[in-house]
């Protein structure tokens, strides 16, 4: 037998570990390790046990055979991750850069097996008689436990071992004594934890209209080709992408094939899954962040033993391992959220794409606003477009108003409401409709500050205002300080110092002030923080338990409600002045989901857009709802300044604890780009100061590089990485790179 290799990657995140190592693998584990198998191995001169992946095998050693050391131990606790999970690691590592060993972790959101969970039944083993015998023994005898438990099993065929112990207050030694002298059965039982609800399998259906049969004519037609294409399927807001996705999915599953379906965390509702449910029944399972360890891992096996067919989830569900994957949908693909906030940076879409090629699957992506991304990729065809121009259900298009604010300010309207909306407002109470208000982002977060000298209170480690919170505290959301609000300011003294409300408080207020009889829901970060907290909200509007829902973005998301008739948003230009070139296509996007929500029943819908720029052309197309003449102008916006999807982006981010270094590096940086022989390929901007500059007492600087090609710049990551690697002296500055972000630094 000759001698077998792995190569392993050893479990610590360290640019200059990142590379294979070899270990031999000793004859008692042979039949033990495979390639994905996580090992113990000893690692560096002291030979410390270490982690490691196996990601290959071979007979032959790399270097002397004395040298190469052997593998200690196959941790079989652990999951194994699977060929092609590695191979798509890799892909993450080259694409975004970051260690291998990071970017296995992205592929295995479940790293560690968890026990199964047992469920024991306890059951009557003797003939009635006979219990009746020994019923009136016990009695005789006082066991009044044992006669407790008998009696129950007398009048239910089974009873589980929790009723007994928790409702009858049996103990084990009870169960275990009558079970030892044949009275009694205990039948144990694995059942996974499982977050479903029972399926109403009720297999509802409707009969999709010619646009959307048009749709999906065109992606069976494909794959009966076996033409695995990527399709961008932009559908107006109601126009009944989820049926087209179902109706996609139910082709794929009857050739055998499985189907993943990312949905943003946020919109992952009762609501939505209901509907997949109730086409698929049990055959569907839920993948996401509430979920249990051990219910996440029932999902995941579940998923490879083929017991369900389809995975709905946020980003981690990509990586759900059916063994023979055929579709992965990609529902809002717009939605910032499907890009990590950890490295590696990835961007769920472009990694579903890349599994999609990998295992020969489609990939659909939807969306009522397309990324200006896939849409011109689209363009390029890249992708095939898939439209949808009307709502389902014959309900029309919403009618959109733009009210400017400053005319407002002109007339002596000094309220949050414009006329046009206040008189609309009143109406839909009158006539018993509900409406939805909708303040974003900006308005979000209160902080306290001081109404003689204007200073805010901000955190010590961070350049950031503290978060006042109804405790009376000030929180810093991105390093956790916190402190009681003083009573008087500390600049100037004075004690004139108080919160303001954030955006969407002010906003509850205003509403009840103006129209007193109206029920107020309100849903927003402070609102939403227990965990059903944001379903009940939802789920009491739907009731119609509340006439007006004010919140922040959160609440336009795909949600129904046919009663909806009005939605105001009432400062529309929050979110374009920002200094990130994706603004005007997030308000964009924003202002187009928001007017989304109404009008969704019988009843015509009233949108009306409050802003100080009427005529900044994301509002004017948003009004207009033309996504085409948006993407248009935006388009050349960016050929203009050169941002993607012209040119790609990557951002270098320095973290330095010593300011001045962080600046030095990152200059020390431009210039090693400088000095490349295809430097002038390269658009640089920078180095500065981040727009927060310290966090957590780290200084932030960043450079941004500009490229016409995705390849020139991982080409550049390459080098700086191992031009940084030759300078040990600076390890205590941490260098990171970022692709295509979703926003400015
Ligand atoms: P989107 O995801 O594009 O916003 P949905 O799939 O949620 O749209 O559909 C909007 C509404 O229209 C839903 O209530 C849905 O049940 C309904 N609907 C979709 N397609 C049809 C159809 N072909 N016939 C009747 N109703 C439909
Ligand atoms: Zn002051
Ligand atoms: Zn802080």
């Amino acid at each position: 037998m000759c001698d077998l290799y792995a190569d392993i990657i050893i479990d610590i995140s360290h640019e200059a570990l990142d590379r294979i190592f070899q270990y031999q693998v000793p004859s008692f584990l042979r039949e033990k390790v495979c390639v994905g198998a996580r090992v113990t191995v000893p690692f560096g001169a002291g030979n410390h046990k270490r982690s490691g992946y196996v990601i290959g095998l071979s007979n032959t050693p790399s270097i002397a055979v004395n040298q190469i050391k052997e593998i200690c131990e196959v941790q079989e606790e652990q999951m194994v991750v699977e060929g092609h999970f590695i191979k798509l690691a890799a892909w993450i590592k080259q694409q975004y850069g970051s260690t291998m060993i990071d970017a296995l972790k992205v592929v295995m959101p479940i790293k560690e097996k968890v026990n199964s969970k047992e469920q024991k039944h306890l059951s009557l083993l003797v003939e009635d008689s006979k219990a009746k015998e020994l019923l009136f023994q016990y009695q005789q005898k006082k066991y009044t436990k044992k006669a407790k438990l008998l009696e129950a099993l007398m009048n239910t065929p089974s009873l589980s071992y929790e009723q007994a112990v928790k409702e009858l207050d049996i103990g084990k030694s009870t169960i275990d004594a009558m079970e030892k002298q044949q009275v009694i059965a205990v039948k144990r039982q694995e059942v996974y934890r499982t977050p479903i609800f029972e399926a109403d399998a009720s297999k509802t259906k409707c009969t999709l209209n010619e646009e959307q049969q048009k749709a999906v004519d065109r992606f069976t037609s494909d794959y009966s080709k076996k033409q695995y294409e990527t399709y961008l399927l932009h559908g107006v807001t109601g126009s009944g992408k989820t049926e087209v996705y179902m109706e996609m999915i139910e082709h794929v599953l009857k050739e055998g094939r499985q189907a993943i379906v990312l949905i943003p965390e946020i919109s992952l509702t009762y609501q939505t899954v209901k509907r997949f449910v109730s086409r698929f029944g049990n055959r569907v399972s839920i993948m996401n962040s509430k979920l249990s360890k051990g219910e996440r891992y029932d999902q995941f096996m579940r998923a490879k033993r083929g017991e369900v067919d389809i995975m709905i989830g946020p980003r981690s569900a990509l990586f759900t391992p059916f063994s023979n994957l055929g579709l992965i949908i990609v529902d809002e693909e717009h939605e910032g959220s499907y890009k990590s906030d950890s490295m590696p940076k990835y961007h769920a879409r472009e990694v579903a794409i890349q599994r999609g090629k990998m295992v020969k699957a489609s990939v659909v992506l939807g969306s009522a606003t397309p990324s200006i991304e896939s849409y011109t990729n689209a363009q390029l065809q890249n992708y095939v477009l898939l439209t949808l121009k009307n709502r389902a259900k014959e309900a029309v298009l919403p009618k959109v108003y733009v009210e400017d604010l400053r005319e407002e300010l002109k007339k002596g309207n000094r309220t949050m409401f414009s006329e046009r909306l206040r008189r609309l407002i009143s109406e839909a109470l009158e006539g018993g409709q509900q409406i939805m208000l909708f303040m974003n982002r900006r308005g979000y977060s209160s902080f306290v500050s001081c109404r003689s000298c204007g200073s805010v209170i901000k955190c010590p480690h961070c350049d950031v205002s503290l978060t006042y919170h109804q405790s009376g505290e000030l929180k810093c959301h991105y390093c956790g300080f916190s402190r009681r609000t003083p009573k008087t300011c500390p600049d100037c003294n004075s004690k004139f110092i108080g919160a303001f409300g954030t955006g969407t408080q002010k906003l509850e207020e205003a509403v009840k002030k103006e129209f007193p009889k109206a029920r107020v829901l309100r849903m927003d970060f402070d609102t939403t923080r227990k965990k059903h907290s944001y379903e009940e909200i939802l789920s009491s509007f739907s009731k119609g338990e509340a006439d007006v829902l004010v919140g922040t973005q959160m609440i336009v998301k795909g949600h129904d409600f046919p009663k909806v008739t009005v939605v105001g948003i009432m400062v529309a230009d929050m979110s374009l002045n920002t200094n990130d070139f994706r603004s005007s296509e997030r308000t964009f996007q924003l202002l187009t989901q928001a007017a989304g929500r109404a009008g969704r029943g019988e009843l015509a819908g009233n949108v009306v857009i409050q802003t100080y720029q009427p005529n900044h052309y994301s509002i004017l197309a948003a009004k207009a709802q033309d996504y085409e003449s948006f993407y248009q102008q935006e388009l050349s916006y960016r050929q203009l300044l050169r941002y993607p999807p012209i040119y790609q982006m990557m951002v270098i981010f320095v973290a330095s604890s010593e300011q001045e270094e962080g600046m030095k590096m990152a200059m020390n940086l431009k210039e090693k780009i400088l000095s490349l022989e295809n430097s002038k390929d390269y658009c640089l901007v920078g180095p500065s100061v981040a727009t927060i500059g310290r966090i957590k007492d780290i200084y932030r600087h960043v450079l941004y590089v500009k490229h016409l090609e995705y390849e020139g710049l991982t080409f550049l990551k390459d080098y700086l990485e191992l031009e940084l690697e030759k300078e040990k002296e600076n390890k205590k500055i941490k260098v990171y790179f970022d692709f295509n972000p979703m926003g400015m630094y």
